[in-house]
C-alpha cells in the first residue's frame, strides 16, 4: 500500500505472566524445558537466508548443569563473516527501498508470534541456556523483547513524522535514510531481549545487519532467528554468525562499508572496537555510528530518612536477581549508621534464605552464573574480601562449581569506600556495603559520584524531600537511569529508556527514538515551485 498515511498500533507493555502453580503458562514452559533437556539441537550460521554448517562445533551447556549439552552450534569462520557482509550489502538494496510500514509489519508480526506460540519456547531456552528463573526469563525474553518490537515501530513512526517547516512557494521535507553500508551488532549473554533488539532496531530503520551473539546465549539467539524468519524477515537483512573467533571481528571492523556498530557488553570490548574504528577512519565510506551500552557499578544510596525495609528489599532484588548479572544490578551500597542498625539483621536473614539451584525447580529464586570464568572471578573477589582488613562477609561467600556454577548471594561490608569491590564491575551476586556516619550525607554524595568510572544506574532511598532534591542534583552525571525509592534494575521499554554515560556507554537509550535515530542519516529535500529566472536581486537596481 502506497497511497495512505498510516498510524501504527498503539503499543502497550506486554503483561508479565505469573507462572503460579496450576497456571497454563507454567505448564507450557515446563513442557518446553523438558523438551530442551531431551534434545541436542544443531545450530547453523545463517547468511543470506542460507544455513551454513561450518563444522567448527561448539557446545551449549546449561550453567546450572554444566555437563549437560543442550545444543551444538557451528561457529562462524572468517569466510562466513565475509559472506555475511556481502549478503547484508546485497539485501540492503531492496530492504532499504521498502516502505517503512512493510519493515515495521515484520517486527509487529514477530511480536505477536513471541507473545503467542513462541513464548514458552524462548523463555525455556533463556532459562536453560542462561540460567534464568521463569520470572526473569518472562520479563526478559518474552515481555521486554515484545515491547522492543512494538514500541520501536511507534518510535520510528514518530521520527518519520517530524518534518521541517515550509514557506510560501517552497516545500521542505526530511527523510531518514538508512546508513550506507552494513551494521555490526554484537550482543551480550545476559538479556535475550537485547540480543533480539540490537540487530532488529537498525533493521527497522532500513539497515541490514551482521549479528554476532554471545557464545553463551546462542540457544535463545537461534530461536530469535527462527521467529524473525517466521515473521517474514527477508533473507540477508539479518545475518547470524555465532562463535566468530574474537580475533576475527577485525574483519568486520576493517571493512570500508562498516556503517555502524550496535553493541552491548563490557566496556573493554567496546573501547577496543572504538580504537580500531578510529585507526581505520580513513578507510570508511561514511563515519560509522558507534552505539554501545556497556558496564556498570550501580549504586544504592540511603539517606537517614530512608525506609529500612524498602531499602533491604531493593538490595536483595536489585543485587541478586539473575545472580547479579544485570548491567543495572546494585553492587555498591551506602547506608547511614542509624538505618543500618534497623535493617542489617533483616537484610542478612533474607539473603541467607534465598534459594538457589536448577531453574527448572520453580522454588529457586536464583540460578547459576553463566560460565567457569565468571565463577572463578566471583570466587576470587570473595576470597579477596575475606583477606582484606576492614572487609567482612556478612552473608553468603560460598561457591560450588561441581554440577553448576553456583555462587551464593554475598553481602560484604567495607570500611574503606574506595576498595576494588566498590569500584569495579564483577557481574555476579556480590554486593559491597559501606556504612557511613549519618552526618556525612553530603560528603557521601560526592563519594558516590566519584568512586567508579561507570554511570549506568543508581538509586537513592529517602523520605526527606530536600534530600531527594539534593541527591538528584549532586548525582546528575552519576547514572543514566536514576531511581528514587526503587531498586536500580527492571527498566521497562517505553517507560524508563535505558542507558548510561561515562564508561557505561554512549547513552543512546535502547528502546527509544534516540536509539533508532542513530541508525539513520537525514536527507533534507527543498523543492521550489517557481524557480527564479533572473540572478539579479532588487538591491542591485539603480536608485
Ligand atoms: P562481553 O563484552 O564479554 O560480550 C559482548 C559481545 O562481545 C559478545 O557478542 C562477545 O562475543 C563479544 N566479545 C567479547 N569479547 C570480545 C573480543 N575480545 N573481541 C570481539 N568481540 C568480543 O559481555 P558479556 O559478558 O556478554 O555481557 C556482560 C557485560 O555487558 C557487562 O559488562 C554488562 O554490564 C554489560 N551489559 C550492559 C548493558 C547496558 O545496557 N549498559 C546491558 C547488558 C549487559
Amino acid at each position: 500500500m502506497h497511497d495512505a498515511i498510516v498510524s501504527v498500533p498503539e503499543p502497550i507493555n506486554e503483561t508479565v505472566r505469573g507462572y503460579a502453580p496450576g497456571s497454563p503458562e507454567r505448564a507450557a514452559v515446563k513442557a518446553a524445558l523438558k523438551q530442551i533437556e531431551g534434545e541436542v539441537i544443531e545450530i547453523p550460521c545463517v547468511v543470506g537466508g542460507a544455513r551454513i554448517h561450518t563444522g567448527v562445533i561448539k557446545d551449549v551447556v546449561m550453567p546450572h548443569r554444566h555437563q549437560h549439552v543442550i545444543a551444538r552450534y557451528h561457529a562462524a569462520t572468517p569466510e562466513v563473516a565475509e559472506q555475511a557482509i556481502r549478503a547484508a550489502l546485497v539485501a540492503r538494496k531492496e530492504w532499504s527501498a521498502m516502505r517503512w510500514e512493510a519493515r515495521a509489519a515484520v517486527l509487529l508480526r514477530a511480536a505477536e508470534l513471541l507473545a503467542g506460540t513462541w513464548r514458552a519456547r524462548l523463555n525455556a531456552s533463556t532459562m536453560h541456556g542462561q540460567s534464568k528463573t521463569a520470572h526473569q526469563a518472562e520479563i526478559d525474553s518474552a515481555c521486554e523483547l515484545i515491547d522492543f518490537w512494538r514500541f520501536n515501530v511507534a518510535f520510528a513512526q514518530q521520527l518519520y513524522t517530524q518534518q521541517p517547516k515550509s514557506s510560501p512557494g517552497v516545500w521542505n521535507m526530511t527523510e531518514l535514510r538508512p546508513l550506507e553500508g552494513f551494521i555490526f551488532a554484537l550482543t551480550p549473554f545476559n538479556f535475550t531481549a537485547i540480543a533480539g533488539n540490537l540487530p532488529t532496531a537498525p533493521a527497522l530503520m532500513g539497515n541490514t545487519v551482521v549479528w554476532k551473539p554471545a557464545e553463551t546465549q546462542v540457544l535463545a539467539a537461534w530461536d530469535i532467528v527462527r521467529i524473525l524468519e517466521e515473521a517474514g524477515m527477508p533473507a540477508g537483512v539479518i545475518n547470524f554468525i555465532p562463535g566468530l573467533p574474537h580475533g576475527s571481528t577485525n574483519l568486520l571492523l576493517d571493512h570500508p562499508a562498516l556503517a555502524g556498530i550496535h553493541f552491548t557488553g563490557s566496556t573493554d570490548v567496546f573501547r577496543m572496537m572504538w580504537r580500531r574504528v578510529a585507526e581505520n577512519i580513513d578507510k570508511y565510506a561514511t563515519y560509522p555510528r558507534l552505539v554501545g551500552e556497556t558496564g556498570g557499578k550501580d549504586f544504592i544510596l540511603a539517606h537517614p530518612s530512608a525506609d529500612p525495609a524498602a531499602l533491604a528489599t531493593a538490595i536483595v532484588r536489585g543485587g541478586f536477581e539473575y545472580q547479579g548479572q544485570k548491567c543495572s544490578a546494585a553492587s555498591r551500597v551506602y547506608v547511614p549508621r542509624s538505618v543500618w542498625g534497623a535493617m542489617k539483621d533483616q537484610l542478612v536473614d533474607t539473603t541467607q534464605s534465598l534459594k538457589m539451584g536448577d531453574v527448572s525447580d520453580f522454588t529457586n529464586f536464583m540460578g547459576a552464573v553463566i560460565k567457569q570464568t565468571a565463577f572463578d572471578k566471583h570466587s576470587a573477589a570473595i576470597a579477596e574480601a575475606r583477606e582484606t582488613r576492614g572487609m567482612e562477609i556478612i552473608a553468603g561467600g560460598e561457591t560450588k562449581g561441581d554440577t553448576g556454577w553456583f555462587v551464593r548471594p554475598t553481602l560484604i561490608t567495607t570500611e574503606d569506600p574506595m576498595v576494588r569491590h566498590m569500584r569495579e564491575e564483577f557481574f555476579g551476586p556480590i554486593v559491597t556495603l559501606h556504612v557511613y556516619p549519618d552526618e556525612a550525607w553530603t560528603e557521601t554524595l560526592a563519594l558516590v559520584d566519584r568512586t567508579s568510572p561507570y554511570a549506568l544506574t543508581g538509586a537513592i532511598f529517602a523520605r526527606d524531600r530536600a534530600a531527594i532534591v539534593e541527591a538528584t542534583t549532586a548525582l546528575r552525571d552519576a547514572a543514566g537511569n536514576f531511581y528514587i525509592n526503587d531498586k536500580p534494575t527492571g527498566a521497562v521499554v517505553g517507560q524508563q529508556p535505558f542507558g548510561g554515560a561515562r564508561a557505561s556507554g554512549t547513552d543512546d537509550k535502547a528502546g527509544s527514538a534516540m536509539n533508532l535515530l542513530r541508525f539513520t542519516a537525514a536527507r533534507t529535500i527543498k523543492e521550489t515551485f517557481l524557480s527564479p529566472t533572473d540572478y539579479r536581486y532588487a538591491f542591485l537596481d539603480a536608485p
